[in-house]
């Protein structure tokens, strides 16, 4: 019997364990389901219910990070992963490090980059800055004190040496006077320098070349130096990006090309190489081995050979150009073109490609025009119109060389798929850079944030130009998505700082503008501001002050706090929220951004389960939404785009739910302890004020910063003091106060003032002592005043505060008159507490210190008053006191404590005027 009753227990057992795992896996997959839908806070909600039952099961957490990710919950996710890892310290996958640690995230970045690069933890990780990033990317007195203006470069490309030597011209003129340039070329060259056929001395420091001249240059002189060179240029790791020459060849024939964006052009050419100094035009002259050709910058002007029978091509510029897009391209190149026509003008697209991929490469170049079309209408026509335009086969994956572009993708798309598979990354990222970046140009490495950004908004313009805004909002999605947030867009100036590797320059520079369009909600009028601003600026170098200067006195002030919050802060936008649920179908929904300057405001989508879906506006103050006949809400990220949300709403932000926190204020802020609830920054919900021996003062009801409903006051004691009403921080509604705690007074206020009916009560009965009408403070139509038998004795009729008319009645209810005040009556008046007790509120509430009482006074003050028979002071005057101040002290204090019995003659209460001797010296 035993033995089946084990049994039948195991089994049952064993039933359970069944039916638990077969509960945990459906429900996992449920979770799944839910994912896969897009159902993210379902996805999370059920996941929470998993983990609470199935403890075991924390590779969820990975799921719920992801969750928690998809809404740019990123706090939360960021916990999420961490907690993963920290169950799961097997799993090295390096998405996982990169999320939980910057450290990590930074290396992984620069080592993708493919950068010889340390990390710097005292700023946000970005590459530590060399002696030789200063040399490079400052700008000192040798550099400021002239500017170039033409160089006339020749060079010989040895591709069996993988060398190069060459000459370089540099015509400039002087700014300031000098006896000391800086010029740049790397340290693994040897070169002279000549001036005037002279040899000139030269010290160099890393890739510096300090050139010496034999007497000062002055102001406003023009000059030629020339610096022939040679060597062995440094080789690309990951052109473009972590630059140098790539030599290559194809069909057996050379394929060589330069990328130097980061590097600088010193790396293969001696120049002033800064972002600062473009020359006006460049002349570049390329040598190569006969069975190839040459591709360069601008024009070709003349090709032929020299006495040593080498092939030369000279190719010219005829505008200014940044020295990090002079290049070349040595290939076995055939071409074909395009005409683009504008309104004015009309100029050629070039296409130089390796023989073999002809066909490729017509299909690939199918909608160049139409790019420069849309370029031409939405920022103007091709800044280089006369140089032509030119996309040049190139042996690295592509670069925006200006008038000679470098197309390295073997005519396929892999970077970036657009909707339409016609449109190719290269072709409509790079050309937009002949307007960004090219044109537009930045003066600092710190600042080329302009180039990227512009250029990776300029591929979201064309999407919507060719194919539609569905597309547009398709590739802002895509773009928020790969957004690290780990540096800020602005880097360091004057050391050749490196942005790229992140992305976000590209990315979240794309989603800022398209952000800001949100912000301005009117299309045309925002892409009028992104032509202008291109317009404004083109053909000078500009950093981010200029920028934000345009912004703040030609675009609007407003916008600044959102272009300084997004460029110069690493972490985006946080959208703080808490929602309040009033019953199943309303919730009220409370939002602010944070992390931002002061003025920031934005707008966002919030979609409601009834599909009912808004665009709000969103600042740095805290404000309330209300949703109606909606269960649920749901706020659109990058990953939930595909809700057709209202047009300019789609923003991209982080997503921090706030919750009410319990705040203790000590003493010493203020002259009460507090204590209350918190929402952000705001008093939200019940809230105290206490006594230093822990009494509650007040208790509130806070809204948002505001008192909302009932507080009441107690004194010390713990005796209730005051009831009052408050909407929208003032008062409004009943009032009520007490003494002792009795009922004293009570009446309606609105919006701070007196307003509708008043009761006033006789302290020791609690009986009514008078009531009537307050209007904004002031007593107005009949009031009536009652004795302490609970008969009118006395109705007053005003109008605008004043008595209009008088009339006293006895307890029979009968009018009698009253014309003068008297001195005498049965009984007199008394204090209804006793004289005592006024004494006592006297003395306690002197303000005179003792001491100051002990010097000047020690006498009595006589006061005349006069009690109206309806028990209150209507008169005081001083009969004696040696001090005006004291005795007024006195009087003030009697007219608040104006609570008399009156007198009475022939059994009518009347005016009756009595003296009041007040005995002042020291305690
Ligand atoms: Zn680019």
């Amino acid at each position: 019997m035993k033995i089946y009753t084990t049994i039948a227990l195991v089994l049952i057992g064993f039933n359970l364990v069944a039916q638990n795992l077969q509960k945990f896996y459906d429900k996992i997959n449920y979770a799944d389901q839910l994912m896969q839908a897009k159902e993210y806070e379902k996805s999370i909600d059920e996941i929470d219910e998993i983990l609470e039952e199935f403890t075991f099961a924390t590779k969820l957490y990975l799921n719920r990070g992801y969750a928690n990710l998809f809404q740019n919950k990123h706090d939360e996710a960021i916990a999420d992963f961490k907690l993963y890892h920290a169950n799961h310290p097997e799993d090295n996958r390096e998405f996982i490090y990169f999320l939980t640690n910057k450290q990590k995230a930074a290396e992984l970045l620069i080592e993708n980059y493919n950068g010889d690069y340390t990390p710097d933890p005292d700023y946000y990780y970005l590459p530590v800055v060399s002696r030789e990033d200063s040399l490079k990317g400052g700008m000192r007195l040798e550099r400021a004190c002239f500017d170039v203006n033409y160089y006339d470069l020749k060079i010989h490309v040895y591709p069996e040496t993988k060398s190069i030597e060459g000459i370089n011209y540099i015509h400039f003129n002087v700014l300031k006077n000098t006896d000391i340039i800086q010029l740049d070329l790397f340290q693994n060259y040897s070169l002279e320098v000549r001036w005037n056929d002279q040899l000139l001395e030269y010290t160099r420091d890393q890739n510096a070349v300090f050139v010496k001249f034999p007497e000062q240059l002055h102001s406003g002189e023009k000059h030629i130096v020339s610096v022939k060179y040679q060597g062995k240029p440094t080789e690309a790791p990951n052109p473009p990006w972590n630059g140098g020459f790539v030599w290559k060849k194809t069909k057996r024939k050379d394929w060589i090309g330069v990328a130097c964006e980061h590097l600088g052009a010193s790396s293969w050419w001696p120049c002033k190489d800064h972002l600062s100094d473009k020359p006006d035009s460049l002349k570049i002259r390329v040598y190569c081995p006969d069975d190839v050709n040459v591709v360069a910058n601008g024009n070709l002007i003349n090709q032929g050979s020299n006495q040593s029978g080498e092939n030369f091509y000279d190719w010219f510029v005829s505008y200014p150009i940044n020295t990090y897009n002079v290049t070349f391209y040595i290939g076995d190149f055939i071409n074909f073109s395009d005409t683009v026509y504008s309104a004015k003008n009309k100029y050629p697209i070039d296409y130089y490609i390796l023989p073999q991929n002809e066909k490729e490469a017509r299909t690939y170049y199918k909608l160049t025009t139409k790019i420069f079309d849309v370029y031409n209408k939405i920022y103007g026509i091709y800044p280089y119109w006369k140089d032509g335009a030119a996309m040049v086969e190139a042996p690295y994956t592509g670069m925006e060389h200006q008038s000679a572009i470098a197309i390295g993708d073997d005519y396929k798309e892999t970077r970036r798929m657009y909707k339409d598979k016609k449109l190719k990354y290269l072709v409509v990222h790079e050309a937009a850079h002949e307007w960004w970046g090219n044109t537009v140009a930045a003066n600092d490495m710190a600042d080329i944030w302009i180039s990227e950004t512009f250029a990776t908004y300029s591929e979201l313009l064309i999407q919507e130009e060719l194919i539609g805004y569905d597309s547009y909002l398709d590739g802002v999605s895509k773009i928020n998505q790969q957004i690290y947030n780990l540096w800020p867009m602005v880097g360091r100036s004057g050391v050749n700082d490196n942005t790229f590797a992140s992305g976000d320059i590209y990315h979240k520079g794309a989603s800022m503008i398209h952000n800001f369009r949100c912000i301005v909600n009117d299309d045309a009028k925002f892409k009028q501001i992104i032509k202008d601003i291109y317009n404004h600026f083109k053909f000078q170098t500009i950093n981010t002050k200029d920028f934000l200067r345009y912004i703040d006195s030609n675009v609007g002030e407003e916008y600044l706090p959102f272009f300084k919050s997004f460029l110069y802060r690493h972490e985006p936008p946080k959208l703080l929220l808490y929602t309040q649920k009033l019953d199943e179908t309303t919730t009220e929904f409370f939002y602010k951004w944070s992390n931002v300057d002061a003025g920031y405001y934005m707008p966002f989508c919030l979609i409601c389960e009834n599909n009912q879906k808004y665009r709000l506006t969103g600042t740095t103050q805290l404000q309330k939404f209300t949703v109606y006949n909606s269960a649920d809400y749901y706020i659109p990220t990058a990953y939930r785009y595909d809700l057709k949300m209202p047009k300019n709403s789609f923003t991209y932000f982080w997503i921090k739910d706030i919750k009410p926190k319990n705040v203790s204020v000590p003493v010493s802020r203020g002259s009460y302890a507090e204590k209350g609830t918190m929402l952000g920054n705001s008093k939200h919900g019940k809230w105290y004020t206490i006594f230093a021996n822990g009494n509650i003062r007040t208790e509130e009801n806070y809204y948002m910063n505001r008192r909302e409903g009932t507080t009441i006051f107690y004194n010390e004691k713990g005796d209730t003091l005051n009831i009052k009403k408050y909407t929208n921080d003032t008062l409004t509604g009943s009032v009520i106060s007490f003494n002792n705690n009795k009922r004293v007074e009570s009446g309606y206020y609105d919006g701070n003032i007196k307003n509708g009916p008043f009761k006033y009560y006789f302290h020791d009965t609690c009986c009514i002592a008078a009531k009537g009408e307050l209007n904004n403070n002031i007593k107005e139509g009949i009031w009536k005043y009652y004795n302490k038998h609970g008969n009118v004795c006395c109705k007053i009729d005003f109008h605008n505060g004043e008595k209009t008319d008088i009339k006293y009645f006895n307890n029979n209810g009968d009018e009698i008159e009253i014309t003068d005040t008297i001195s005498f009556s049965s009984p007199m008046p008394c204090y209804k507490d006793g004289i005592k007790c006024l004494y006592d509120k006297i003395y306690q509430n002197i303000k005179f210190s003792s001491t100051l009482i002990d010097t000047l006074f020690n006498e009595t003050i006589y006061i005349s008053l006069v009690i109206s028979p309806f028990g209150e002071i209507v008169s005081a005057k001083t009969e004696k006191s040696s001090s005006k101040v004291l005795a007024d002290e006195i009087i003030a204090i009697l007219f608040k404590n104006n609570d008399w019995i009156p007198g009475y003659l022939n059994r009518n209460p009347a005016y009756v005027k009595i003296v009041l001797p007040v005995k002042v010296k020291a305690v």
